[in-house]
C-alpha cells in the first residue's frame, strides 16, 4: 500500500515521450512505482480524469537567491508555485546574494532587494536558506559580478591576477559547499571591464568537476557574434558546461537573426556541451539604462527608487506628460528598472522551439512592478506557445521545462546524503509533481496587471508533499537546498 495515488493520470515524464494513461504512486519524498491504471493502490488517492501529471518544472534561470529566504503564507499565491514550479537556479547573470557583506550595493546586484547582502560565505547562505525552509527546491550559483564587487576595488578595470585567484578560491569554496556553477553577466556596468581572459580564470575550478557556467553575454544586440564566440572560448577554455542565458535579439536592426545566432550555437554544440535559456516574451527587463531607451519600442519602469510613484508608468508617455525627451527623464528615475519592448516575436518563437533550449523566467521578485515573466512563464509556454501555437508538442514543453534542464545543470543525480534525482516520472526520482488541465492552462499576468497567477496548474508537490492547490499555497516550506553531485 502506497502512500498516494494519482489515479488515471495522463502521464507526461519530461523524457519527451509521448503521453501515456498511467496511475503513479508515491512514498514519501518520491516516486514508488508506475502501473496500469487502475492497478495503483494508496492510502490516499487523487483523481487526474483529464489532467497531465508531469514532473515539476525547473526555472534554469532566476534571481530568487533572497525571495527563497522569505516566510511563505499559507492560502497566497506563490509567483514559483502557482506556475508548477518546483525546484529554481539561482544566482543567474553574474548576481548572486553571496559571498559578500555590503550596505550599498552597486546596480544591478541590486535587484536581489536592499540590504540583502550579509553572507560572509557560500556555506553561510547555503545553511541559513535550508533553515528557512524554502517553497521549492533551490541550486545556486556564484556570480562573477558579486564576486567583482567584493574583490576588485575599483571595478570599472580588469582584476588582477591576485583578485583573479581570490575569487576563484571563492567559486571553489562554493562548490564544495553545494553550489551549482558559476554565472557572469560583462554585460553589466560592475563587470563591464572584465575580460574573456579573467572570466576564464575565475571560472577554472568548474572543470575539474563539469559544473556548468551560465553566461549573461556581453552584447545581444549588434555585437551578438562576437559576444557569442566569447562565451564558447569561455566554455571551451575552462572545459565545463555552457548555458547561455536568456537569449535573445535587442533592437530593430537584429529581428530576424536569431537564425543565425542559432546556427553558431549548433555549430559550437558539435565541440562543446552548449544550451540555452529563454523566457517567452518579446520585451526583456533588466536594470534602468538610457542607452538602451533609443532601440526599445517602449520602456515600462518597473521601480525607481528616486520617483517610486512612476512604477509600472511607461517612460515614453511619462515624457510626453512632462515635455521632455525619454532618455533625460530616464536619468532623472535612475537607480531603477525597466521591462524594454524591443524583441521581435519571430526570433522569440525561433529560440524557444530550439532543441537546445531550456525554459527560464528570469523573474525580478522584488520590484515594485515586475515583468510579467515572474508570475507566467512556464504556464504560457503550456498555453500560449503549446496548446494555441502550435509551436511544439505538450511533451516536448515539459522536456525543456523538466529532464533537459535537469540533465543540464546536474540535477538528474541522486545525492550520497539521499538527495534524490529529479526531472522526470519515475521510480526512485524525486516526488516533485505537477498535477494542471492541458485544456485550460495558461498565464494571467500582463504588463498592466504583471503578479495575477496563471490558470490550470491545480496540484503541485514539492517532495511528496502537497505545496500548492488551484494556485494557492497549502504548503509554503517543502523545498530543500539541493547540492551539486
Ligand atoms: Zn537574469
Amino acid at each position: 500500500m502506497h502512500d498516494l495515488l494519482f489515479r488515471h493520470a495522463r502521464l507526461i515524464d519530461g523524457t519527451g515521450a509521448a503521453s501515456r494513461t498511467a496511475d503513479v504512486c508515491v512514498d514519501g519524498d518520491g516516486i514508488a512505482a508506475i502501473y496500469p491504471t487502475g492497478q495503483g493502490r494508496a492510502k490516499e488517492t487523487v483523481d487526474c480524469d483529464g489532467m497531465v501529471l508531469a514532473p515539476g518544472f525547473i526555472d534554469v534561470h532566476t534571481h530568487d537567491d533572497a525571495l527563497l529566504l522569505q516566510s511563505v503564507n499559507q492560502g497566497s499565491a506563490h509567483p514559483k508555485l502557482s506556475q508548477g514550479v518546483t525546484t529554481v537556479i539561482t544566482g543567474n547573470c553574474g548576481v548572486s546574494l553571496a559571498p559578500l557583506q555590503s550596505r550599498d550595493v552597486p546596480a544591478p546586484l541590486d535587484i536581489l532587494g536592499a540590504d540583502a547582502f550579509r553572507f560572509a560565505s557560500f556555506s553561510d547562505y547555503l545553511a541559513e536558506l535550508q533553515a528557512a525552509q524554502p517553497a521549492c527546491n533551490a541550486a545556486a550559483l556564484i556570480g562573477h559580478t558579486t564576486l567583482r564587487v567584493k574583490h576588485v576595488s575599483d571595478t570599472s578595470h580588469e582584476a588582477t591576477q591576485q583578485q583573479c585567484e581570490a575569487m576563484a578560491r571563492d567559486v571553489q569554496a562554493a562548490l564544495d559547499a553545494g553550489a551549482f556553477g558559476l554565472s557572469t553577466g560583462v554585460y553589466y556596468p560592475p563587470a563591464r571591464a572584465a575580460t574573456t581572459q579573467e572570466m576564464i580564470a575565475v571560472a577554472k575550478p568548474l572543470g575539474a568537476v563539469q559544473a556548468p557556467i551560465t553566461m549573461h553575454l556581453r552584447d545581444e544586440a549588434d555585437a551578438i557574434d562576437d559576444a557569442l564566440r566569447e562565451a564558447f572560448a569561455v566554455g571551451k577554455a575552462v572545459g565545463c558546461p555552457l548555458v547561455l542565458s536568456h537569449h535573445k535579439l535587442i533592437g530593430r536592426a537584429n529581428h530576424g537573426r536569431s537564425a543565425q545566432t542559432l546556427s553558431l550555437v549548433e555549430e559550437a554544440a558539435k565541440q562543446m556541451s552548449v544550451c540555452m535559456d529563454c523566457y517567452p516574451y518579446d520585451a526583456s527587463s533588466t536594470m534602468l539604462l538610457p542607452e538602451r531607451v533609443a532601440s526599445s519600442r517602449d520602456v515600462r519602469i518597473t521601480w525607481s527608487r528616486a520617483q517610486s510613484q512612476v512604477a509600472g508608468r511607461s517612460l515614453m508617455e511619462l515624457a510626453a506628460e512632462r515635455g521632455m525627451a525619454p532618455v533625460e527623464l530616464a536619468k532623472e528615475l535612475m537607480p531603477a528598472g525597466a521591462v524594454y519592448f524591443a524583441m521581435d516575436e519571430s526570433d522569440v518563437r525561433r529560440i524557444l522551439a530550439h532543441p537546445l533550449t531550456l525554459v527560464g523566467s528570469d523573474g525580478l521578485a522584488h520590484d515594485e512592478s515586475p515583468h510579467p515573466r515572474l508570475w507566467g512563464s512556464f504556464p504560457r509556454v503550456l498555453g500560449r506557445y503549446s496548446r494555441e501555437q502550435k509551436l511544439f508538442s505538450l511533451e516536448t514543453a515539459i522536456h525543456k521545462m523538466t529532464a533537459l534542464s535537469a540533465r543540464r545543470f546536474g540535477l538528474d543525480r541522486v545525492g550520497k546524503n539521499g538527495q534524490r534525482a529529479r526531472g522526470q516520472i519515475a521510480p526512485g526520482m524525486a516526488a516533485d509533481i505537477v498535477l494542471f488541465d492541458p485544456s485550460t492552462v495558461n498565464d494571467q499576468a500582463t504588463y498592466d496587471a504583471p503578479t495575477t497567477p496563471s490558470i490550470g496548474i491545480e496540484r503541485v508537490y514539492v517532495n511528496g508533499r502537497l505545496a500548492a492547490l488551484n494556485g494557492q499555497t497549502m504548503d509554503g516550506h517543502a523545498g530543500r537546498v539541493l547540492h551539486r553531485v
